[in-house]
């Protein structure tokens, strides 16, 4: 078995390969940006950890926002509306109005690409009512969420793949990339990574990479995300000195499986599901007049929290609400939500066609991530001037644009994968048209990040193994950075992490054998979810308001309140966090309340 050496003549003789661009990540985001890419002409490579129709994105069930008008009157100004609104006006709207306004055309190409939409009986496709989605500016709800069933993020996923295949993308299936490789001027040249069935370490060279790794929604006990949704992307950006931006907002979903996580789509009450408590009691009627059960997440997540915190929870604990679809009828269940049937058997023993089944909030989705702008260009941001880094995009779940603000409405992140992959994957094709450039040359050091990584841990004798540090990441996340938040656990879990971090350096490899060896890929993953848990504890901490996902008791006040209505505190925090992994600290930087071409939103009481 060859030793890994650490210094950085070493990093001259790894394997190398060359591409024009290098994508990490094979989810929606990945692989719409490697069919631009490849279609274009250009040399392309997607490395993914699990095979693509694996990533997270095939568990995505209830649909992809767009304003078609199939069966209710839309346009995608209301879209845009609904999305600020339900983004608490964190939103940068430049990037809204672009989202809504590509949103039809990127849904029709998906559909001409051969994805399975279902259809009304005229042909078109099928549009189901989703959180937040309304008609004339929050008056009704409205149909905009395209579905495939409760199996939209499936046939969305199969869908990009074999167009991908067809169009010649060279994926590289179980390779891991552990670091970006920047050069002295800044710019991002390549990555490093490991291929999993052998151990070796790679040198990628490309002349623009692309990072599409996905959420980080394992920081949390529990999650619905998939478990390599470890924030490896986030990773990367911090360490390589890029800050992550928003990542105190995480979503809550209403309706994962009381004790199992498992998610049971918005979709669910798009088709008239109901939430109630002990009482039988459609209690989001009283929260929400107009939208009841489809307010967006964050709001009904707190309203569940409240029902049960007041003793109105079901069960022997009382520690849970129910989601009754009985009065839909087995038909329409088995038609429109036949995975929802099947969820509600293997992990609730429900049959939700005869008895409600135990829902409770559960971590879903990272509104914040890696800064970038429309072209999926990442940007560092000092004094509220943007700075663009050479030769790297983010897209997907990883990034941050923002479109979702301080919370994201149900059926956008599909959406927000196929517009900024696509957008991301024009500009490189426009910047290698215009400019055509080589490779730059690889720094000396360019895999010396990584093999001291690597070498960390194979020189370990003893320490602590990567799951249980793992475990204590994710049970101090959940209990300092939940529904709702006060700011003395949220500062005592500031603490908490910090000291988690010094327990990271000292974990230790029992089994140091190289091929397929997942103890090494958990381990290095590790160090990718402390960077996104270490972020969004010292985010949540500084944010001193309520805002969308974050609740802090301590700042809640009522909608009649004048001055922070809701508890949001516009004067002061109408800004993006911005936090930097080297030193720990945040900095900020103002939201974008100019749209491109329309009038701007201004902020106002947000209630449903
Ligand atoms: C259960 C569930 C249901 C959802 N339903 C909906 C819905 O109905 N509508 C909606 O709009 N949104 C939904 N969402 C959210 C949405 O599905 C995700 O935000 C989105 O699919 C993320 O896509 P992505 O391309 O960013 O990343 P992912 O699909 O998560 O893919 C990440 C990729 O990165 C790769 N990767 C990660 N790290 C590395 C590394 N170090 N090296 C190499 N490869 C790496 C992985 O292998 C994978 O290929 C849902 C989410 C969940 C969890």
């Amino acid at each position: 078995m060859a030793s890994i050496a650490t210094s950085a003549s070493y990093s001259g003789s790894l394997p190398r390969r060359k591409f024009d661009v290098v994508i990490v990540g094979a989810g929606g985001s990945g692989m719409r940006a490697s069919l631009q890419l490849a279609r274009a002409g250009l040399n392309v490579a997607v490395l993914t950890k699990v095979f693509p129709t694996r990533s997270h994105t095939v568990a995505a069930q209830g649909g992809v926002g767009a304003s078609l008008g199939n069966m209710s009157e839309d346009n995608w100004h209301y879209h845009f509306y609904d999305t600020i609104k339900g983004s608490d006006w964190l939103g940068d709207q430049d990037a809204i109005e672009f989202m809504c306004r590509e949103a039809p055309k990127v849904v029709y190409e998906l559909e001409h690409f051969g994805m399975p939409f279902d259809r009304n009986a005229d042909g078109t496709i099928y549009q189901r009512p989703f959180g937040g989605h309304t008609a004339n500016y929050g008056e009704k709800p409205v149909q905009r969420a395209c579905a495939a069933a409760d199996r939209t993020g499936h046939a969305m996923l199969h869908t990009l793949y074999q167009q991908n295949v067809k169009s010649r993308t060279q994926f590289f299936v179980e390779w891991m990339a552990l670091d970006l490789i920047r050069d002295a001027e800044g710019d991002v040249v390549g990555v490093t990574a490991l291929e999993m069935e052998t151990g070796e370490l790679f040198i990628f060279e490309a002349k623009s990479v692309l990072l599409a790794t996905g959420g980080a929604g394992r920081i949390f006990a529990a999650s619905t995300n998939a478990f390599i949704n470890t924030g490896d992307g986030l990773g990367m950006a911090a360490r390589a000195g890029i800050p992550l931006q928003d990542m105190e907002f995480w979503q809550f979903h209403p309706t994962g499986v009381a004790g199992a996580g498992v998610l049971l789509t918005e979709g669910c009450r798009g088709e008239g599901a109901i939430l109630r408590n002990v009482n039988g009691e459609r209690f989001m009627e009283r929260y929400a007049p107009t939208l009841k059960d489809l307010a967006p997440r964050d709001f009904v997540s707190r309203c569940m929290d409240q029902e049960i915190k007041e003793g109105r929870g079901c069960g022997p604990n009382k520690d849970y609400v129910v989601l009754d679809m009985t009065h839909l009828g087995g038909d329409t269940i088995l038609k429109r939500l036949p995975s929802v049937f099947e969820i509600g058997h293997n992990f609730a023993n429900v049959d939700i066609t005869k008895e409600p089944i135990p829902v409770v909030p559960t971590i879903h989705y990272q509104m914040g991530g890696i800064p970038t702008g429309i072209t999926g260009q990442v940007v560092t941001t000092q004094n509220d001037v943007n700075t663009i880094v050479n030769g790297l995009y983010a897209v997907g779940e990883c990034s941050c644009v923002s479109v979702h603000g301080a919370n994201r409405l149900g059926t956008n992140s599909l959406l927000d994968l196929l517009v900024f992959g696509k957008s991301a994957g024009n500009h490189i094709i426009e910047s290698h048209q215009k400019a055509p450039k080589s490779h730059k040359d690889l720094p000396k050091d360019a895999a010396d990040r990584s093999l001291a990584r690597l070498a960390r841990l194979d020189a370990s004798t003893s320490g602590e193994y990567a799951q249980d540090v793992a475990g204590d990441i994710r049970s101090a996340m959940q209990q300092h950075a939940g529904v709702f938040r006060t700011q003395k656990t949220m500062d005592e879990g500031v603490v908490k992490i910090n000291a988690i971090r010094e327990r990271v350096k000292n974990i230790t490899l029992k089994d140091k054998s190289k091929v397929f060896n997942t103890a090494r890929i958990e381990a290095l993953e590790v160090d990718n979810l402390m960077e996104a848990a270490q972020a969004t504890m010292t985010s949540a901490a500084a944010r001193k308001e309520c805002r969308g996902a974050h609740t802090v008791k301590d700042y809640e006040r009522g909608a009649d309140d004048k001055e922070f209505p809701l508890g949001r505190n516009d004067k002061e925090w109408m800004k993006h966090t911005l936090w930097d992994s080297a030193t720990n600290s945040l900095s900020y930087k103002s939201v974008n309340l100019k749209p491109l071409t329309v009038e701007s939103v201004p902020p106002k009481v947000r209630t449903f």
